[in-house]
């Protein structure tokens, strides 16, 4: 058993899981297969989903399917011979209050039928619930989690820590530390069914966001009930690795069809949005018109092709360099997506912290949300703990952003290089350009990734250049330059930079001048230093 990281962005990685089944890929899509209904047969999502792995419940097995699963074995049963986990029955409880099983049973059932990742019998948080008893789930949790070792008999079989708490973030921290001390190979998240069926994603972002702060992180994450393509991105982007889908099924026993940015009513759709098997040999009346089984065989097909699809996707922009703009692209299609985004914001420096330095793409840049993204937060982290100005250097010449990449290769500015060069005095001067969404850049570092590798929206919103003049006033204010030059800014920046740079200015008493560009401008610069 083991667990490799092969590519990350973000949070998000792409990893190998083994298990005594066979590796999978993750993050691992596993759709949930009920014993008693299956829409999709399992061999059907092994060869015609490419479906490497796929979940079920132990404890309804262990009621209705008790002989038959223990003698021939879980795969045999099922007839799906990729890695099978197993749900403990936590869930029963949880709906149905009071299962009739043992925490020592279920942990030998699921060995005795050979899974491959295996639950112990946690006691689920829920929502609507008193502090006292969402502690008392808590540690119950982590009480059956330390008394594992002296139930399971094998070591084979990859065993599941969940972490409860519910919206109760300081109890999910405290479970979170307490199950990561103890030797799980995968550790999962509960999250409750009305986070999902009320799209409170804001709230899971702080769960999941919670739960990976105060985890191991070298082990996968798995996210119980997270089933739904529209929110894949996101919990993918905050370091997710394993999610279960009973909704491609649910969603489809009630005519309702998933996109990547939401969920339709079959009746509702006059032309299939999707180029999936099920969708480009027929149109919505037509599979209206088809008998209830048939109907919703086709629509559960088409939801996990869906679903699928969008986690092969969502590998590319891992592998591309490119979660965020991925992220960003699927907030936009539903406003409590985009809600959890802004909350996102919250832990941006955790997430500075966890993803990777250099890609292989440049960013795009398109609203104040990408002011959380991690390579904006990072330049503004660098140059307030470990940048300082060249010694030398007494007059900051502030130049605008520039099209053109890095921004001294622009021909007027060159020639204002040249134009101070001729000064004797080049030293004496320290060359910036202020640009969205970073602020700073410093001659010497524009050249860093990805300090000349980002594209922006223009014109910019107002949260965006509010951000840029407040980062060149700090910058001023935290160095020790006499003088201020600021080539008059473009009207894009609606006066804010000028001001950030007077108020500056005062507070450190340096001489502040601007540069007009009708002026011989370049002139002016050497007259100044001369
Ligand atoms: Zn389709």
């Amino acid at each position: 058993m083991s667990f490799e990281i092969v590519d990350r962005d973000l949070m998000g990685r792409i990893g190998r899981f083994e298990s005594k089944s066979g590796v999978v890929e993750t993050p691992q899509l596993m759709p949930v297969i009920n014993p008693n209904v299956q829409t999709v047969l399992p061999k059907a999502l092994e060869e015609d989903f490419g479906c490497r792995a796929l979940i079920t419940n132990a404890y309804i097995i262990s009621k209705k399917h008790k002989e038959a699963a223990s003698e021939k074995g879980l795969h045999n049963f099922l007839d799906f011979h990729g890695t099978i986990m197993t749900d403990s029955g936590a869930y029963q409880l949880l709906i149905y209050k009071g299962i009739e099983t043992t925490p020592e049973e279920i942990v030998r059932f699921q060995e005795m039928i050979d899974t491959d990742i295996a639950t112990i019998l946690d006691i689920p948080t829920g929502w609507a619930v008193t502090k006292p008893y969402v502690r008392k789930t808590v540690d119950e949790t982590i009480k059956r989690a330390k008394e594992l070792a002296m139930m399971k008999t094998r070591d084979d079989i990859a065993w599941v820590g969940p972490v409860q708490g519910g919206r109760h973030l300081d109890l999910v921290a405290k479970s979170a530390r307490e199950m990561g001390k103890l030797p799980f190979q995968i550790y999962a998240l509960g999250s409750p069914t009305q986070v999902m069926e009320q799209y409170k994603f804001d709230a899971l972002v702080e769960m999941i966001m919670t739960a990976k702060m105060n985890l191991p992180l070298g082990r996968p994450l798995h996210l119980f009930g997270a089933g739904h393509p529209f929110m894949f991105s996101l919990v993918v982007a905050l370091g997710c690795d394993f999610f279960d889908s009973a909704a491609y099924a649910l969603f489809a026993r009630e005519d309702r069809y998933m996109t990547v940015s939401g969920t339709a009513k079959l009746n509702e759709l006059k032309y299939f949005p999707c180029s999936c098997p099920v969708c480009s040999k027929t149109d919505p009346e037509e599979v209206e018109k088809l008998p209830k089984v048939e109907r919703e065989k086709l629509l559960a097909e088409h939801n996990l092709h869906v679903c699928f699809g969008e986690l092969r996707r969502i590998k590319q922009a891992i592998t591309e360099g490119r979660l965020w703009e991925q992220l960003e692209k699927r907030a936009h299609g539903h406003p409590s997506l985009l809600q959890a985004l802004k909350k996102l914001k919250k832990y941006s420096e955790y997430l500075e912290q966890q993803s990777p330095v250099t890609k292989r793409s440049g960013i795009f840049y398109f609203t104040s949300l990408g002011l959380a993204r991690p390579e904006v937060v990072r330049h503004r982290k660098r140059m307030l703990n470990r940048y300082s100005p060249p010694t030398k250097a007494k007059i900051l010449l502030l130049l605008p952003q520039t099209q053109t990449k890095p921004f001294q290769n622009l021909k007027k500015y060159r020639e204002i290089l040249i134009e101070i060069k001729r000064t004797n005095k080049i030293d004496n001067v320290h060359v910036c350009t202020y640009a969205a969404p970073f602020g700073i850049i410093p001659r010497e570092l524009s050249e860093v990734y990805p300090l000349s590798q980002y594209e922006i929206a223009s014109p910019l919103d107002s949260e965006t250049v509010t951000y840029v003049a407040e980062q060149v006033g700090n910058y001023i204010e935290q160095t020790n330059y006499e003088k201020i030059m600021l080539l008059r800014e473009p009207p894009v920046w609606r006066g804010k930079i000028t001001a950030a740079c007077r108020r500056a200015c005062k507070k450190k008493n340096a001489f502040f001048a601007i540069l007009r560009e009708r002026e011989p401008w370049a002139k002016k610069i050497s007259s100044i230093l001369l």
